[in-house]
């Protein structure tokens, strides 16, 4: 069983690996910017690098 970075900890669910870290985050933590599933900490910088 693994855990998020912000200690959930991570059911078997179908929740995609962020595309840029590759790490699987739970729900909370998982945004998706143009249909690409990114882990918050990525989204906070590379998606919003794009969008600017
Ligand atoms: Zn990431
Ligand atoms: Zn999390």
């Amino acid at each position: 069983m693994t855990a998020c970075h912000c200690g959930m900890t991570l059911e078997q669910d179908r929740r995609a690996p962020c595309a840029e870290c590759g790490t699987t985050v739970c729900a909370s933590c998982s945004l998706e910017f143009d249909a690409t599933t990114y882990c918050r900490w990525c989204a906070s910088t590379t998606a919003l690098e794009r969008t600017a």
